[in-house]
């Protein structure tokens, strides 16, 4: 039991971290507010990553971030049935089962900024005999004016400090604002961490959705990587803006990393009654599925938080997050 809320009755459902029915569900943990401030729900991250049986063991967080309405949420929730499926092989679901977990919808109308993590942390084995706790963070931003890029940037900026893998989901190509986005994200991030001699943050990985020129660089992982490191080459004959922004990105990140995903199809991107069936979305999408997926989170493939150098607990990283919010508060 989790005690009683009654002293938290004038936040809305989401901060309580399980429906009356005893089921996981997204719970909101950071909530950018109209006023540009935000507000990190200490009592409902402590339910969840200070519960018994995952608050001493090593945390393996995983974010996804990037603009509203590129289809963040949808693939989450894939996510989430291969970590609810992992030992079978028809983890992605029946054809006809509707898309549930995070909430994703069409329309143009804005949700929230900021971060949501799902109420369920998993146990993994990992071969090497490891139990980590797995915690997947979604995260929201808008990107689309000065004010709000702010508000963008120490969203993005806070997930990636707290995350050990960020997936940065962008649409059809990484163009150089995609870049110089990441840039002044991950500046944000560095400027508000302990400096070391090492770098500050994990994996990467840049997701582009849409890709549609396969026949230059195949979908997958594999064409991601070539496509990414000709992106981010540096040359001489470069602008020294354009060299910056790449030095910047190979900075910071330990591991970088890209995958090609095609285009799930008209009924995927443009029906209103689309509820997420498999069957309704492009072949090709769903063949790619079955490879990013297990690549993101097959267990041998999960590493766990590092700050400094140091394994994170999900205690550890409660310390962290309130610590970091603090930071960008003051
Ligand atoms: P989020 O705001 O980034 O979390 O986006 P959602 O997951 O809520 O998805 C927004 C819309 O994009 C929904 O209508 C999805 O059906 C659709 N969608 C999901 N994945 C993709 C994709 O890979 N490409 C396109 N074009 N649309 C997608
Ligand atoms: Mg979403």
């Amino acid at each position: 039991s989790w005690g009683n809320f009654s002293d938290k009755s004038n936040l809305d459902w989401s901060s309580e971290e399980e429906e009356p029915d005893g089921r996981a569900r997204p719970v909101q943990v950071l909530v950018v507010k109209d006023d540009h401030s935000f507000e990190l729900d200490e009592a409902a991250l402590s339910r969840i990553l200070l519960s018994e049986e995952v608050r001493d063991r090593e945390v393996v967080a995983i974010s996804v971030a990037g603009a509203f309405r590129k289809g963040k949420s949808f693939l989450m929730d894939f996510m989430l049935r291969y970590m609810y499926n992992q030992a079978s092989e028809g983890w992605l679901g029946e054809p006809d089962e509707p898309l549930t977990g995070f909430s994703w919808r069409g329309g143009s109308e804005r949700e929230t900024t900021g971060i949501q993590i799902w109420s369920e942390v998993f146990l993994v084995d990992k071969p090497d005999g490891r139990k980590v706790a797995v915690l997947l963070m979604d995260t929201q931003g808008t990107f689309d004016s000065q004010s709000t890029l702010r508000d963008s940037a120490t969203v993005f900026a806070l997930s990636t400090m707290i995350s050990s893998m960020q997936v940065y989901n962008i649409s059809q190509n990484v163009q150089e604002d995609d870049l110089q986005h990441l840039q002044l994200f991950t500046e944000y991030g560095r400027l508000a961490m302990e400096e070391t001699f090492l770098k500050p943050f994990q994996s990467m990985i840049f997701l582009v959705r849409d890709w549609s020129f396969p026949y230059e660089f195949s979908y997958g992982q594999e064409g991601g990587m070539k496509f990414l490191e000709k992106r981010l080459k540096i040359s001489e004959n470069q602008h020294e803006e354009l060299q910056n922004v790449r030095k910047h990105i190979h900075s910071c990140f330990t591991n970088i990393s890209c995958f090609l995903m095609p285009h799930p199809g008209l009924k995927v991107a443009t029906n209103p009654h689309f509820d997420g069936r498999l069957k309704e979305i492009d072949r090709e999408f769903i063949n790619n599925l079955q490879v990013l997926v297990p690549w993101l989170l097959s267990p041998r493939n999960l590493d766990v938080k590092e700050i400094n150098g140091n394994n994170i607990t999900c205690r550890g990283l409660v310390e962290y997050f309130k610590a970091y919010i603090k930071i960008y508060q003051g």
